[in-house]
């Protein structure tokens, strides 16, 4: 079986400060296999997922463009059509093919599109006509278009968060894929937006067993596929919310069926599966009770990984006004605060400006003496088991708070960011971390308790502090009153 496979992600906060351009790609990754044949495979948790897989098959693989960003802003229209016309131009010159299979994330914007993966779908539709199968994996966070569905012949999207199941996903559309060549199937899907926006973490009940039951549903041999997208709220417009996509193998009753059930029942779940948040104070009143081991607290507002700057200060400001020692905060992305440090040399004590230079939701910089502690030239961490690497970082000291300072913009995915600068979190109270929930991977089994906690920020789940225009309304929480037939 001759396969296509490209990677083009980015998960585009509309509300983020921080602008994109190909830039933001050449510092995530732009790899091009067919090119630049030396480079590993999987240099993100995304890239080579699909493609390690299908080599493992003994499919003929022919790998274009991989491009992945940390999220931000919407992307510069020109530079989103040259990375969009690259891939395509890799399919037209891979043709014929059996099939392609695409790793998107599902909420890509760029400044003049709003639905970058509808518009992708659709040009790669046009080009390997009508039959050839196209499969595409998404992340949960995506907001799903009827031109999406329209255009793939199977969407599945993770089904976990933290989003530890890429790989198991992958090789669930490759069945799809190769069932669909081999013409042992047909898939039909059938969508159903729910019209809620949230977060949903899959480790808590009752989105555990909602996500379970689900995966049970699965089994039936008419079932190819379910997903539960969650949506990405941060972004202004219409095709937000969560939505089901069940795909079966030519039984269109069967899909609506379940796709209407799953809907009802994912929208009645609504208040009890939404992400607990405790604001600032509550949260560090929790984290700072008498306590054995380490409490690990989430800054899930200024979530680089969902598009925030990473540098605000409003905790590490109330740190240090309620006098907290014995704790550790990191990732905060400060590149002029990292050469300061790295030009002052271990040892130094130095007054540094660190923090809120990015934006009015980043706070106000913190005035501090810094004692530099650390400095790491090639820092790196682990996502999903990948290895990241992170440029330079440097541990300072201010009062007994070990503060992580970043160069690069990345959401704190693993303890390796601290240990490697000597950080021991085992005999630390606390340690706040720039994530929503990825970090639970590797931090949860260092952790007596795990707080989430919420304040200003561009990823902030207070959604009534963003102004939305373009959002299709009701929706749920923003109007209370909403229902799934009104929502819809
Ligand atoms: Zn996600």
């Amino acid at each position: 079986m001759r396969l296509f496979t490209a990677t083009f992600a980015h998960e585009t906060n509309g509300f983020s400060p921080i602008p994109t351009n190909l830039d933001n790609f050449r510092e995530g990754l732009l790899h091009r296999p067919h090119r630049d044949a030396s480079k590993r495979r999987e240099t993100s948790s995304v890239e080579g997922v699909i493609g390690a897989r299908a080599v493992a098959r003994g499919y003929d693989l022919v790998e274009g463009l991989h491009a992945v960003a940390t999220p931000s802003a919407p992307i510069n229209d020109a530079d989103y059509a040259a990375l969009r016309d690259e891939i395509l131009s890799d399919l037209e010159a891979a043709l014929p093919v059996d099939a392609v299979a695409l790793f998107l994330h599902g909420a890509q914007a760029s400044r003049g599109c709003i639905d970058c993966e509808g518009d992708l779908l659709s040009r790669v539709r046009r080009l390997v006509g009508p039959t050839v199968p196209i499969g595409v994996e998404l992340d949960l966070h995506a907001n799903i278009s009827a031109e999406m569905i329209g255009n793939a012949t199977c969407i599945i999207a993770c089904k976990e968060y933290p989003h530890t199941d890429f790989g198991d996903r992958a090789n669930d559309l490759l069945d799809v894929l190769e069932a669909c060549v081999q013409r042992r199937a047909q898939p039909v899907t059938s969508w159903r937006r729910v019209p809620i926006m949230g977060i949903f973490h899959t480790t808590r009940e009752p989105m555990r067993g909602f996500i379970d039951k689900v995966m049970a549903l699965e089994r039936d041999p008419r079932v190819l596929s379910i997903s539960i997208t969650h949506g990405f709220p941060w972004i202004d417009a219409p095709l937000v919310g969560a939505g089901i996509i069940v795909v079966t193998d030519n039984d269109a009753a069967l899909a609506d069926t379940l796709s209407q059930t799953l809907a009802e029942e994912l929208f009645s779940l609504r208040e009890a599966i939404a992400a607990p948040r405790l604001e600032i104070d509550s949260a560090l009143d929790q984290a700072l009770q008498p306590r054995r081991g380490l409490c690990v607290l989430a800054d899930t507002s200024d979530n680089a990984g969902g598009g925030a700057a990473s540098d605000s200060t409003h905790i590490l400001r109330r740190l240090l006004e309620r006098g907290v020692s014995n704790a550790a905060l990191g990732m905060l992305w400060d590149p002029v605060a990292v050469e300061f440090a790295f030009a002052a040399g271990l040892g130094a004590r130095i007054p540094l400006r660190i923090g809120g230079k990015v934006g009015p939701l980043s706070g106000d910089p913190v005035d501090v003496e810094a004692h530099i502690l650390a400095l790491n030239p090639r820092a790196r961490q682990f996502a999903f088991g990948v290895e990241q690497t992170l440029a330079r970082t440097a541990e300072i000291d201010i009062g007994g708070i070990d503060v992580v300072l970043s160069s690069l913009r990345e959401q704190t995915h693993s303890p390796e960011c601290f240990t490697d600068l000597g950080i021991d979190l085992a005999r630390k109270r606390l340690v706040v971390v720039k994530s929503a929930q990825h970090f639970r991977t590797t931090f949860e089994p260092l952790a007596e308790e795990i707080i989430y906690a919420t304040g200003p920020g561009s990823s902030s789940t207070d959604f009534s502090s963003f102004t939305y225009h373009r959002l299709q309304r009701p929706i749920w929480p923003l109007d209370p009153n909403t229902t799934l037939l009104t929502g819809a």
